[in-house]
Order: structure tokens, then C-alpha cells, then sequence
């Protein structure tokens, strides 16, 4: 299949629209990272989006809106909960997921037969702009074979997926650089099921106090079921090992130095290359966890580029904040190797 290639401009967003409104899958640019769009109500063209991504088939999907109406409108959700509401009001559009009770609207392939249905309002200009030009809401996973980083800018998506998805608009770098946060207001307690741009202290800030689900910060145990189906996998990975290195600058520097060979690259903060005799790829500074967000997918992608590096030592971000999203994305990463020279 030849992938088109569209702009970001008015014409070619009309194009996209019309490529999703015929059941055709194309890659968007939105806030958080890259998405593979397809229109959420037609079975069929979802099923494309696990096909071209090798997603596992009970991995389920959000679904992309461009106004709080479309959720009434296309019967996605049985029950709009009144917590929904008001987390959408102060959020929305931006980077937050709401599970809710999944309504008639959706098909069993989004929502991977759950009895519930991921929804977002993306506040990216473009994204909004093609799913009004589609005419219905988009289903759109990370626009990326599934198990690599997820694509910050077109060039990680035309590598994934070129030949695979029938366009890609090039909206430029995404400014998150993390997925959305995910959250929960189906069950009895809202609970964070995915860490992202919006932090758990801004959502309980806005409903009161959400609870954790413990895939966030640690290792499913073997049988142990996933709320969010995508904590279980192994995911983000670079070919190289990463391993996730608990330290002070000091303890960090000095053992990466021990360990190191042209086969070592650090993931590290800005300043740590000055001292470091390996490969460097800086995330920003220590405490700058929008930057280190931003930075790490591309990180990790230029990693892949590096064919002589085998084992990347990465820092290890404190999981507060902003920092929780980039922990969680980092430790799978890493597969949950962990090398602790201090306790977190
Ligand atoms: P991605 O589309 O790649 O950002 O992945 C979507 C994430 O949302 C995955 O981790 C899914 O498991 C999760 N997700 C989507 N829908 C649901 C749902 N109905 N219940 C729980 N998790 C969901
Ligand atoms: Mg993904």
C-alpha cells in the first residue's frame, strides 16, 4: 500500500477526513503523541488499526472527540458520569482519558469486548479539525508497531508504519510527548489507570481523592489481571537493554563510569554528559519532567539508531507529578530492571 503523505493544512485534513469516512486509517498528529485514526463506529476499519500495528486484539482503544456532544450524540458512553463532567470541564480538550460505561454506539472491536469505553477530546488543533472533517469520532491507539516508543513527530510514524496505513499528516513534533492519562469513573472509585500530561494531584484537585491502580508504578504478577490491558505489556522498548539506574548524581555517575564501553549509552539529565565517559542522550534537566517527557520516545528511537549500543543506563525519575507519567513509561522500558544504588 502506498502511504500518502498530507500537510497540515485545510485541503489535506478534508482529504483525511474523507480517507476515515471510507473506512481508511490515518496516522494524526494530536498533543500527546502520534495516533492511528479510524472512524470508532465501523468495526471493520478499527480492526484495520490492530492489523497494521500488531496490537494485541484485547488491548482496547479511545475514542477521539471534537465536542463534549459527540459522546450523547453517537450513544458512546450508557451514562455520562456527573464526575465526567466535571473533570471535563476543567480538562478537556486536553490530555485526559475517561473510561466510562460503554453505550450502544460502540463497536465490541474498540473496546476489546469490555463493558467499558476509553473517550478523549484532544485539544490539538488538527486532531479536532479531522474528526470534524470525518463527521464521527476516531478511534486512535499511538500511531506505532505495537511493543516500540511511541511517535512524537511524522518521521517515528513513517518508520513504524509507511506501506501499512493509507496517510499521515505531518503536524509537526507532538508537545506532551507522553500518552494521556487514563482514568476510571466506571467502577465504585475513580482509578489512575496510565499516568500522562495531567497529573493525579490536578484530577484530585477537581473530583477529591483517586486511587492508584498498582500497574502504574509496579510489575504485574504472572495470572495478576490488568485494569488497562496495555500496563501488561512489555512496551517503549528500544532494541538495546535499558536499565533503570536508582542513585544520587554521584552514585550514577560513578557506577555507569565502572560499567562503561563502547557498547553503553546513559539516558541521563542534562549536565550528567560533562562527567560520563559513555554515549550521553540528555532528557532535560533533573527536575524539568515536562522537557523529560517530551524528550524520552525520541530518546529512545534515536537509541535504535545507534547500532553498536547494547545496554543503556537510564536515570530514574522520583514518580511525583509530571515525573509519574515518564517512571511508568520508563520502567516498562526497561522491562522493570532496576538497579537500586539508593532506596527510592
Ligand atoms: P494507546 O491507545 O496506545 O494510548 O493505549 C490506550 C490505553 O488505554 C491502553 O493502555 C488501554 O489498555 C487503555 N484502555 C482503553 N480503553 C480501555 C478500557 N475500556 N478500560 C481500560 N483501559 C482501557
Ligand atoms: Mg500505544
Amino acid at each position: 500500500m502506498n502511504t500518502l503523505l498530507l500537510k497540515n493544512n485545510d485541503e489535506d485534513v478534508l482529504k483525511a477526513g474523507k480517507i476515515l469516512a471510507d473506512g481508511g486509517l490515518v496516522a494524526i498528529p494530536t498533543e500527546t503523541v502520534y495516533g492511528l485514526a479510524a472512524n470508532a463506529l465501523d468495526g471493520n476499519a478499527v480492526k484495520r488499526i490492530f492489523e497494521a500495528k500488531g496490537r494485541p486484539a484485547d488491548n482496547p482503544l479511545i475514542v477521539h472527540i471534537a465536542d463534549f456532544k459527540d459522546i450523547e450524540r453517537f450513544e458512546l458512553v450508557s451514562e455520562i458520569p456527573e464526575k465526567a463532567k466535571l473533570l471535563a470541564r476543567k480538562f478537556w480538550s486536553g490530555p485526559l482519558t475517561i473510561i466510562m460505561p460503554k453505550g450502544r454506539g460502540v463497536p465490541d472491536e474498540v473496546s476489546a469486548g469490555l463493558s467499558t469505553v476509553a473517550v478523549r477530546f484532544p485539544s490539538h488543533k488538527t486532531a479536532q479539525a479531522v474528526i470534524k472533517a470525518a463527521g464521527v469520532p476516531l478511534a486512535a491507539p499511538s500511531a506505532n508497531i505495537s511493543g516500540s516508543p511511541s511517535p512524537t513527530k511524522a518521521e517515528h510514524v513513517t518508520a513504524d508504519l509507511s506501506g501499512r496505513i493509507d496517510a499521515i499528516i505531518d503536524g509537526g513534533e507532538c508537545k506532551v510527548g507522553l500518552e494521556s492519562t487514563v482514568l476510571t469513573l466506571a467502577e465504585e472509585k475513580p482509578r489512575l489507570l496510565r499516568p500522562g500530561g495531567i497529573t493525579a494531584e490536578e484530577i484530585e484537585s477537581v473530583i477529591g481523592e483517586i486511587e492508584i491502580d498498582d500497574a502504574v508504578l509496579y510489575q504485574l504478577k504472572s495470572g495478576e489481571k490488568a485494569a488497562s490491558p496495555g500496563m501488561k505489556y512489555k512496551h517503549y522498548s528500544p532494541k538495546a537493554e535499558v536499565i533503570l539506574v536508582v542513585g544520587t548524581d554521584r552514585e550514577y555517575i560513578d557506577f555507569v563510569n565502572s560499567n562503561s564501553d563502547i557498547t553503553v549509552a546513559a539516558l541521563c539529565y542534562d549536565g550528567d554528559e560533562k562527567e560520563l565517559k559513555v554515549k550521553c542522550l540528555t532528557l532535560g534537566a533533573k527536575d524539568d519532567f515536562k522537557k523529560q517527557a517530551h524528550e524520552l520516545f525520541d530518546k529512545l528511537r534515536e537509541i535504535d539508531r545507534l547500532p553498536e549500543i547494547k545496554k543503556v543506563y537510564a536515570r530514574c525519575p522520583k514518580p511525583d507529578g509530571v515525573g509519574m507519567a515518564v517512571y511508568n513509561r520508563l520502567i516498562r522500558a526497561a522491562g522493570f530492571e532496576v538497579i537500586e544504588l539508593e532506596k527510592l
